[in-house]
């Protein structure tokens, strides 16, 4: 079971708690109050040394990728029933070390133990073809596991981000290194001791906390790991890239995002401008996915706006373990500095803001900050064009259905977006001409685990969830076998 009550936490590596070689640690502080909350040790290059060799030599073992898939898949699917099982415990620590609302990290974790049942039940699904060459003989090809791979996961659903990466490439065979954010690192090192409680095998699945300059480059570069797996901002994933070019390593990114929401008229304003809002906000705004961007068509600007705007004003800011909290703290004193940057710099720009950010009741303690709305913007301002990973949305209008395309993908990220329409042909229209690697359609979600997801541009190479993650923990082998006597 999950500890509730645990104030310093090791590593996680071959199947037990283990301290840093140095000794070091690191504080993770509560979002919400600004307090210390726990101390992690802190690895570094040499440590990391340690974890890759010992997942090799699991690896090598094939003490997991020899079992049978249906036998990996037993294993997962007891996983998720831990996690289900310690969901109150590990939403707890999650909201703790992030600050996002209770029932957010419950649904949080609830969703990660449904990817562990869905890989759970996909790891003898993972099929070959044979191909019909014209040589005289059978061609048939295998899907192995890559070996070592590392997960490097971002802080803002440090849970469910490091599901996503873990429950496929454990379903594939590999043995996982997880490098958590240092701002989160608790729920990926809970997970440690539910895996060995559901039968995963010593060294396959470790976790080593630490700076993501000093452990997430080792791992990085490292030799011997064949994959990486990357969730986070564009210019750490642009810094892998060039990390793992000399190996050759296997990379796949998740990367930034400035998503759109792109409003036509016809449509129930006030039904989709709460939607609007939610998707804009939800976890504070701190969402790869976030429509960050309104574009409204002109004839229902001001209804949209000002619906949104007072969707907007009724979110309230606080504590987010009170059931009644929609947006709780940023994740770091810095991240809010951060934020508020970006607000001053978008009044700089010529931006006017919808309500005034001192009219809000927000908490001193902790890291908080109100949710604002810009509009008189255009694609030219900071704050139109590059991630705030914040409260801050901003609202523009557009005539035609071709401005709105062209507003929409003059970004560099292509991650998400939503299209609120009552024409099927528009929506489909549109939804096919934005450059993002998922849409919605008179809805704002983004994520299903049973379908490919991932960005265009620079949000991202390759797709994760669904089968599709399977291309990234698997090589294909080709085999031929002669028919010749
Ligand atoms: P980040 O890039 O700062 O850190 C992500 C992870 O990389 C952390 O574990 C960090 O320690 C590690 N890291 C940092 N520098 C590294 C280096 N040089 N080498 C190896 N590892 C390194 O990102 P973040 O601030 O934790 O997360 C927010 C970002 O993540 C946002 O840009 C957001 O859009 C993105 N994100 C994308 C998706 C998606 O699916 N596309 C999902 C969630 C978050």
């Amino acid at each position: 079971m999950v500890s509730s009550e645990r104030s310093v936490w090791q590593a996680w590596i071959n199947g037990r708690w283990t301290d840093s070689i140095s000794g070091q640690k690191f504080s993770v502080d509560e979002p919400a109050t600004g307090l210390r909350l726990a101390e992690v040790s802190k690895l570094s290059s040499e440590d990391v040394d340690q974890a890759v060799s010992i997942a090799k030599r699991q690896f090598d073992s094939q003490q997991w990728s020899g079992i049978s898939a249906t036998a990996r898949g037993k294993v997962l699917y007891r996983l998720a029933t831990l996690i289900h099982d310690n969901a109150d415990v590990l939403a707890q620590w999650e909201t703790r070390q992030g600050g996002k609302t209770f029932q957010d990290s419950l649904d949080e974790v609830h969703t990660a133990a449904d990817c562990f049942e869905y890989y759970a039940g996909a790891a003898n699904k993972i099929f070959g073809h044979t191909i019909p060459v014209s040589a005289k003989g059978l061609d048939y090809t295998l899907r192995v596991p890559v070996g070592v791979v590392a997960l490097i996961v971002p802080w803002n659903f440090p849970f469910l981000i490091t599901a996503w990466k873990v429950a496929p490439a454990l379903a594939a065979g590999n043995s996982v290194i997880v490098k958590p954010a240092s701002y989160t690192p608790l729920t990926a090192l809970a997970l440690g001791e539910l895996t060995a409680e559901a039968g995963i095998p010593d060294g396959i699945f470790n976790v080593t906390p630490g700076p993501g300059s000093e452990v997430g480059e080792a791992l990085v570069s490292d030799p011997r790991v064949d994959k990486i797996a990357f969730t986070g901002e564009t210019t750490t994933g642009t810094r892998i890239l060039q990390l793992a070019a000399p190996g050759i390593k296997r990379v796949s990114l998740e990367l930034g995002g400035k998503s759109p929401t792109i409003a036509f008229s016809g449509i129930d304003i006030e039904r989709f401008a709460k939607l609007a809002v939610q998707s804009a906000y939800g976890n504070a705004g701190q969402d790869c996915c976030a429509r960050s961007r309104v574009l409204v068509e002109r004839k229902i600007l001001e209804p949209f706006t000002e619906a949104f705007v007072r969707n907007v004003k009724s979110l309230s800011v606080g504590n987010p373990f009170d059931p009644h909290t929609a947006v709780g703290p940023l994740v770091s004193q810095a991240h809010r500095n951060r934020v508020s940057h970006y607000i001053d710099l978008g009044l700089e720009e010529g931006g006017t803001l919808a309500m005034e950010p001192e009219d809000r009741n927000v908490p001193e303690q902790g890291y908080y900050l109100a949710p604002v709305v810009f509009t008189n913007v255009n694609s030219q301002m900071a704050i139109v064009r590059e991630e705030i990973f914040g409260p801050v949305s901003s609202i523009q209008a557009f005539d035609t259905e071709e401005e709105a395309i062209r507003l929409a993908n003059d970004t560099p990220y292509g991650l998400a977006g939503s299209i609120f329409s009552n024409s099927v042909g528009q929506a489909l229209r549109v939804a096919a001409a934005v450059r993002t690697g998922v849409m919605s359609v008179n809805s704002i979600k983004s994520v299903h685990l049973e379908a490919p997801f991932g960005g265009f541009k620079q949000s991202g190479l390759g797709r994760e969830l669904g089968m599709e993650a399977f291309d990234h923990y698997t090589e294909t082998k080709n085999i031929f076998v002669s028919l010749d006597d």
